[in-house]
């Protein structure tokens, strides 16, 4: 009873735990990671790094490795790897559920402004203000890179690399962030407007918070299309119960 997670999210890494909380007699977990990070935050047991080589070389993996059941717990903007996921699962024959986290609702006192695209986001900016909080990753500054008179807060796990805007502060970090740190954020750096993907989840919530508070507006990126016809669950307690089922493991305790 072999099971693959495809991680490199909290949730992923909280689903590990709850399964190696009460481990089971026959049944193994392999975590596996894009290798984008220098130094990730590791779930607890097996974990392999680095691309399958596309839909195929999954499929191949799955049935080499006598998978039994796959989850999908990659981040909401990883979309390549969940249409291959989809695609692999079904030419092995290997049961799959998408472990997604809800996407963020506005509120109100929320200034939200919704871009189909990093591009568009940049698009929006100089509308919008000149000191921007930049929190959608080191991937994707391409789209910010334009010479322009805008300032810009780049919060990432490592260092960004060209293309980048030219001018820019780096802020190495990574969540969870608290309310009262992004406030203090965007009051030393006289943050106009914050810049975020849509990709739910509280550890990188409290930006939102801080930023209503103080009226800001909000550059939200929406989610890329995610392949339809997978289950979908929101909390890695409802996917260790689906792998549980699946497997006729019984239900796994919360792991508190
Ligand atoms: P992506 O565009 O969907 O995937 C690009 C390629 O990276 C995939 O085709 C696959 O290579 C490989 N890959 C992605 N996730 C993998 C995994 N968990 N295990 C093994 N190979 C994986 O993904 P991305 O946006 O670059 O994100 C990479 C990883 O970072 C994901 O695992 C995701 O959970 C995590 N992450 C992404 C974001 C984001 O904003 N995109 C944010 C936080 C964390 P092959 O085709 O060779 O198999």
């Amino acid at each position: 009873m072999h099971v693959l997670i495809l991680g490199g999210t909290t949730e992923a890494r909280r689903l590990a735990e709850i399964l190696a909380a009460e481990p089971r007699p026959g049944l193994s977990v392999m975590n596996s990671l894009a290798g984008r990070v220098a130094a990730p935050r590791l779930p607890p047991g097996e974990v392999r790094v680095g691309g399958f080589g596309g839909a195929e070389g999954l499929a191949r993996w799955l049935c080499e490795h006598e998978v039994g059941a796959l989850i999908d717990a990659t981040h909401p903007f990883a979309g390549t790897i969940s249409f291959n996921a989809a695609r692999a699962a079904a030419t092995a024959h290997v049961p799959l559920l998408a472990l997604r986290r809800p996407g963020w609702v506005p509120v109100e006192g929320d200034v939200w402004h919704e871009a189909g695209s990093l591009e568009e986001a940049a698009g929006l900016l100089p509308s919008l203000g000149r000191r921007i909080f930049l929190t959608t990753g080191r991937m994707g500054l391409a789209a910010f890179a334009a010479p322009s008179d805008l300032w810009f807060l780049v919060r990432s796990v490592d260092a960004p690399e060209a293309p980048a805007p030219a001018r820019m502060e780096v802020l190495l970090d990574r969540g969870p962030f608290t309310l009262h740190g992004e406030r203090e954020l965007l009051r030393r750096h006289r943050i106009d407007v914050v810049v975020t993907k849509d990709s739910g989840g509280a550890a990188t919530a409290p930006k939102l918070a801080a930023a209503r508070e103080a009226g800001l507006p909000v550059v939200v990126v929406r989610r890329p299309p995610a392949p339809t016809g997978v289950p979908v669950v929101g909390e890695p307690e409802a996917a260790a119960d689906w792998i549980g089922e699946r497997l006729h493991l019984g239900t796994f305790p919360d792991a508190g």
